[in-house]
């Protein structure tokens, strides 16, 4: 039976009820996961208040503000979780960004610090965060973050961010092999176009979308909650033998040729 009950989730990426994150800190709360959130800070305090109402209900035991280019930020959402939690259980990545510009037209025309942004937001964030959860995964725990085909294969639009996603597969596969021994297992859900605020900056999201309803398999994309499901089971006991790998939750569109 999939139950979380006694284990402590961080989910980072919560930014409105489109987000995957959302998605998947309900399905971990259905589970019985105890949850705590991060949110991305802005000037004004708008995203504390927003996604605070949102998680209410859930009971996050912890909500703190974690931008993943401020590592005082970083380390003070660790220093509380080892104050206030007897170990941690799961670690939820769920964030990525690159600006518009690079997120349509010539990929050639990348910028150096559009480049550079894109992957350590989007890929480096994950090792900064897997390092600090070891220590306190002190039962072994599980890691998993968000992907998209972009990453593997050549997808209009996508362009920076598809290198990012291709470093953090393979970021996905070394943590893997790293924190295994401490039975630590990490994953990657390589996500069906969605539409949430990330993808709406990326150029021709809703073609995509037509697309893989007309390409794939069960002729859809997949919603938020289906991607949640797959993350509670990754986070559960019940995938105890998974690490490394990267999993398709995308009605099938990934085995199409044509
Ligand atoms: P979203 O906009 O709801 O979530 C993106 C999150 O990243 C936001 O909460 C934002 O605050 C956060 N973020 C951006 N910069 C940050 C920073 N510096 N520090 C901390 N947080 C930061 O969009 P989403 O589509 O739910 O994206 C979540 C993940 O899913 C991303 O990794 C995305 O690439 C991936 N994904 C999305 C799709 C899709 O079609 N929507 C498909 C596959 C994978």
């Amino acid at each position: 039976m999939l139950d979380l009950t006694g284990k402590n989730a961080l989910v980072t990426g919560i930014a409105n009820n489109r987000s995957i994150a959302w998605g998947i800190a309900q399905q971990l709360h259905q589970a019985g996961a105890n949850l705590g959130v991060t949110y991305l800070p802005d000037p004004k305090g708008r995203f504390e208040k927003k996604v605070g109402e949102l998680v209410a209900p859930l009971n996050p035991t912890i909500f703190l503000p974690c931008d993943v280019q401020d590592y005082e930020q970083i380390d003070a959402t660790f220093s509380t979780i080892a104050e206030k939690w007897d170990k941690l259980d799961i670690l939820i990545h769920c964030l990525a960004f690159a600006d518009k510009e690079d997120l349509s037209g010539e990929f050639s025309a990348t910028s150096r610090e559009g480049f550079n942004k894109a992957l350590e937001i989007s890929a480096y964030s994950l090792i900064g965060l897997a390092k600090r959860a070891k220590p306190l995964m002190k039962e072994g725990g599980s890691i998993i973050t968000l992907s998209y085909i972009g990453g593997v294969k050549v997808v209009p639009n996508y362009n920076v961010m598809g290198v990012a996603k291709s470093a953090l597969e393979m970021s996905v596969r070394y943590l893997a092999s790293e924190l295994g021994s401490a039975n630590i297992r990490v994953n990657a859900i390589s996500a069906g176009p969605i539409r949430t605020l990330a993808s709406s900056a990326v150029g021709g999201i809703l073609d995509m979308i037509r697309h893989v309803e007309e390409i794939a398999p069960l002729k859809r994309t997949v919603t938020q909650i289906e991607v949640g499901n797959t993350a509670a089971f990754l986070s559960s006991n019940l995938a105890s033998g998974i690490t490394g790998q990267v999993i398709y939750v995308d009605a099938g569109y990934e085995i199409m040729g044509m």
